[in-house]
């Protein structure tokens, strides 16, 4: 099974506010830099992670998608 969440690193801007909004608080802002400089947001806790969404709700760059075992998000 993948990742629950899969951030585009190339799309990242390095904003946070996954990072910021996350309820669980499973989001961070890797060490590493992207081809255009940002420090690319990452699933650091994939078993605490429910699958809310949230982080994919705030990306302003769409860079963000969520899996969930039966359910599929509405495109
Ligand atoms: S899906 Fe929800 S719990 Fe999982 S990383 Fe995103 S905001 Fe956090
Ligand atoms: S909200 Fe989007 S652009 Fe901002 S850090 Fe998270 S993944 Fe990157």
């Amino acid at each position: 099974m993948p990742d629950k969440v899969e951030v585009d690193r190339e799309l990242c801007k390095g904003c946070g506010l996954c990072v910021e909004f996350c309820p669980k608080h499973v989001m961070q802002l890797s060490d590493e830099l992207n081809t255009i400089g940002h420090h690319p947001a990452e699933l650091h806790d994939g078993e605490t992670c429910t699958s809310c969404a949230l982080c994919a709700e705030m990306c302003p760059e769409g860079g963000i998608t969520v899996y969930r075992k039966r359910r599929k998000r509405r495109e």
